[in-house]
Parts: structure tokens; sequence; C-alpha cells
């Protein structure tokens, strides 16, 4: 069994106290590697040598094109173990292995090139408007990186948070300390491992694994951060965006959700069953963005709910490594408590199970839960107002499109949501009036690097990905160059002298 450590300043070690712990295949229940378990000193040195990397202008002080000729690197590097990763991956978070080789690891590589690629073209400098009066000067933005940035990440997508984390504050020229969720750290520090060859400097690049109360808490108070970080739950956010104020820190929340899908009567139904479903069923479940709630109309309710029964069934739930399988186990038995608590208190709130609901029928181990469909919900119930991050939809029946919207909205949360019509200017028309940060329109889950990505409300604060995503690890000072070099027309300097 593999025994990985610490990545802290371009050497790998053990936790302070040498403790570890093993991480599990959820689908098996069986260890799978043994990882150091960090503790705040172990953040600390971290952070120390993140901060000296930042200071001494190794990284901060490069062009972002040298910055991105070794981040290209790291990218060929991470390509040549994409195989690798993606077996990884799976058993670690009980992703299907269809999906790590197909979608996280591939798509993760790519975001991280698109990003890279998409800096080179943001310019550090931005010209402001010439002032002569009542003084000549010139003045203008400089684009600077911000500093020491703490990555802390869940454990859904390790991969893609990973890269998301990374990839913009190093290109950008800050320095990195990354926490991976402690459930899920491997290809996070394989990552590490993918830097170091590359030639990442010393201490440009941290992975401190540890738990959020230790190795997290250090992250959001150390006063040598200039910037956290987090994906994660609303719960997570909410403290950690207090644990930032006493420092002042700069922060990004990428947090829950509880997404609507809603459904117009004039949808094409292969393409809006199909889609509701895998806006839901997608990694069992366990992402941000799930479309949870689906709103169907009533006209066309019978016919909608029928299919998608049927299509239900061809969500393939098994071993992960199998690449006939389209469903694996939850990440953890937590999870799995978690989510079959749900499932029972649909039940209780008189909410009509359809399918699912329990462990699929032949699996003794692993945390496998089915493909679960509620209707007859309302959209007051708890199954429809709380993120459930596990297998279960939520189907809410409306008359009139104006009151499907409302409910939409009637949420804490902000982040994803689709909507399904042939109609695409009144689809257009709908996705604006949803109040969250990305809205697809006949389609659900698609990310795309060179855009942004957030939430609304209670699902966070500032995006990630595209320019808007870079430009979170910036910040801007304004240089005043005054082009008067005679002291006698500086009239202002005579607000203080009296001669
Ligand atoms: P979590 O909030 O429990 O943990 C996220 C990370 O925060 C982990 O690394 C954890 O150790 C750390 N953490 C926990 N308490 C902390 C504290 N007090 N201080 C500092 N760090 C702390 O979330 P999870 O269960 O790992 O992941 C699932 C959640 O993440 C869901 O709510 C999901 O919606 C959210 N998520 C959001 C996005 C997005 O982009 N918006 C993407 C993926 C997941």
């Amino acid at each position: 069994m593999e025994r990985y450590q610490l990545f802290i300043g371009g050497k790998f070690c053990d936790a302070v106290d040498g403790e570890t712990r093993f991480t599990y295949n959820p689908a098996t229940e069986e260890p799978i590697a043994e990882v150091p378990v960090g503790k705040k000193e172990d953040a600390r040195r971290a952070i120390e040598c993140a901060r000296k990397a930042f200071d001494s202008g190794i990284w901060s002080n490069m062009s972002v094109r040298d910055r991105a000729k070794i981040l290209y690197k790291v990218i060929e590097r991470l390509k040549e173990k994409e195989q690798e990763l993606a077996t990884l991956e799976a058993m670690d978070a009980g992703a299907t292995i269809r999906k790590t080789s197909m979608m996280d690891i591939p798509v993760g590589i790519e975001h991280f090139r698109l990003l890279v690629e998409l800096a080179e073209k943001i310019p550090t400098y931005e010209p402001l408007p010439w002032i002569d009066f009542p003084y000549v000067s010139w003045n203008f933005v400089n684009r600077e990186p911000i500093g020491v940035c703490a990555g802390i990440i869940p454990w859904n997508f390790p991969f893609m948070m990973t890269v998301w984390k990374v990839a913009p504050a190093l290109v950008m020229g800050n320095t990195v300390v990354l926490k991976p969720a402690s459930d899920t750290p491997l290809t996070a520090l394989e990552f590490a491992k993918c830097a170091a060859e590359a030639g990442l400097p010393d201490g440009v690049l941290n992975v401190v694994i540890g738990s959020g109360s230790e190795v997290g808490e250090e992250l959001c108070t150390n006063p040598m951060v200039d910037k956290v970080a987090l994906t994660g739950s609303t719960e997570t956010g909410r403290k950690v965006m207090k644990l930032c104020a006493d420092t002042i820190k700069k922060v990004t929340l990428e947090l829950g959700g509880k997404s609507p899908t809603i459904i117009l009567e004039d949808a094409d139904l292969d393409v809006a069953v199909d889609g509701a479903l895998f806006g839901t069923f997608f990694h069992a479940g366990q992402v941000c963005e799930s479309g949870t709630r689906c709103f169907v109309p009533s006209s066309i309710y019978d016919k909608f709910m029928e299919k998608m029964l049927e299509r239900v069934k061809h969500i393939k739930v098994g071993d992960p490594l199998d690449y006939e399988t389209t469903m694996g186990p939850v990440v953890s038995l937590a999870q799995y408590k978690t989510v079959t608590g749900y499932i029972e208190l649909g039940k209780q709130e008189g909410a009509r199970l359809l399918c699912g609901g329990k462990r699929p029928d032949g699996f003794e181990k692993g945390y496998f839960i089915e493909p679960t469909i509620f209707d007859n919900v309302s959209n007051q119930m708890r199954i429809a107002q709380e993120e459930i991050f596990g297998p279960v939809l939520a189907v809410i029946r409306y008359d009139d499109v104006d009151e499907a919207v409302r409910m939409a909205n009637d949420s804490i949360y902000g982040l994803g949501g689709a909507v399904f019509s042939k109609d695409i200017p009144k689809a257009i028309e709908i996705a604006k009036r949803i109040r969250t940060g990305t809205v697809w329109i006949n389609d659900y889950h698609l990310i795309n690097a060179l855009a942004p990505f957030g939430g609304y409300k209670q699902s966070g604060v500032g995006r990630e990905l595209g320019p808007h995503g870079l430009l979170e690890y910036t910040q801007i000072k304004h240089i005043h160059v005054d082009l008067v070099m005679d002291r006698s027309k500086k009239f202002w300097y005579d607000y203080i002298f009296n001669d």
C-alpha cells in the first residue's frame, strides 16, 4: 500500500507528530493508502514556506510567460499520468472510472491549460484616462498577485478542485498552500509530485492534509495568508468567512446548492428527461450545482414522469472501476447516513417515493444508494430546501411558469439551474429570471473553463474560472506619475508651506 507525505517547501515530509491514517475505497470499504494527518504546526510551516517564496520574488516577479513555461511542464507531467490519476481518483472518491477517465482528469488538465493560456492574455498594465489639469500626470493600474493564497477543497471532485484552486493562483503569481479534504487527498498529492518533477520553485506550492479544525482554521487565521479560497458547504463557508475577518483576508467561497431544473411544456422530452436525470445523478448527486429540484408542468406531467421512471432504470450502479458502471457509491459512511437520513425525512414529510430509496440489492459492502426520485414534493419541504448531496431528486409539479420561477428562486442557494425548452428566446428570458450563477439551457453540468462559475446568495462569494476567476487572484495598484518636475508649478505643496 502506498504511503504518502505532505508537500512543504519543495520537500515531501511526514506530519510533525508522525500521525498517519488510511484513506478508504468507498466501494469496498478497504484501505487504499496511508496518509499523514497534518497539524497546525505543519500548516504554519507550509505558510512560512509559501510566504518566503512569495516575498523572494522568485515566482511573483517572473513574467506570466515564464511562469506559464513551468506550468506547461506540470501539465505535461500530469498528462503522462492521466490514466493512473483516473484510477486513483475512482478508488479514492468512489467516482466511476468512466467519469474520471473521460472527464475529471482530462478535463481538469484541459482547464489547467486553458487558464494558463488565458492568463497570458490578461494585461498587467491598464491605462487610465489622461489628466492634464491642474497637473500633468500619467496614471495607470498595475495588476499584481495577492500573495499567499490558501485553497481549501472538498471531497467530491478532488483533482478538478485542486486545478481550480492551484492553476489560477499560481499563473497570476501567487504562492499556494492547498488543503485537500481528508477523505480524498491522493490526487492532490500526485499533483504535487508532478509540480516538483516539473521544476516548480520550492515553496511555491505546498500541500497539507489535515482536518478543517486544525489545518483549515490555521490557514484562515494565520496573518501571513492573504487570501482563502474555499470550496465546501455553506456551513463551512460561514465559519471560514468569520475566521478570515480578523485579518481581513480576501475570500472566495464556492458553496452548496439546491438548484432548479425547469421543464417547459414544449421541451424535447428525450433531451429534458435525460437532462434532468443527468443533472441530478451525475457522480451520485455529489455535485454542488446538481439540479435536485425538478419543476414539471402539469400539462405534460404524466408523460414526463413515465419516461423518467423508465430512463432512470438505465443508470447502472456498481463498481466504480468497471467501465460499464455509470453511478458509484457516495464517498463515505458519514455521507451514506446523511443521504439515507434525508430519504427517510422525505417519506415523513409526505413526499411520494417513486423509485430507489435504499441500498441496491446484492451490495453488501460499499456506500451505494439507488437513484431515488420523490414526487408530490412541495418546495417548502426540507428535502426541497436543504442540500442532500446524494442521488435524490425532488420533483415539483407546477401550473404556471411564473409560479415555477418563483419556487425556483425560493431557496437560500443560487448556484446552478437549467431550463429545458425548444423556444430558445423564451428559455433565455427564464434563465435571466433565475437567481443563480450559472443556468444551462437544454443541458446540465457542462462547465466551461473560460466562463465564470460561482454562486448567488448563500452559494458563495466571487467567481472561479474564466477571466473573472483569474482576476480574483490579483489586486490592483494605482500608480500616479507626476510629469511636472518644476517645483514652482506644484502649487499644492504650498498647502503646507507658508514661504
Ligand atoms: P465541507 O464544507 O465539509 O469541507 C470542505 C473543506 O473545508 C474540507 O477540506 C474541510 O476539511 C474544510 N473545512 C471544514 N471545516 C473547516 C473550518 N472550520 N475551517 C477551515 N476549513 C474547514 O464540504 P465537503 O463535505 O467536503 O464537500 C461538500 C460540500 O462542498 C457541498 O456543500 C457542496 O455543495 C460543496 N461544493 C461546492 C462547490 C462549488 O463550486 N460551489 C463544488 C464542490 C462542492
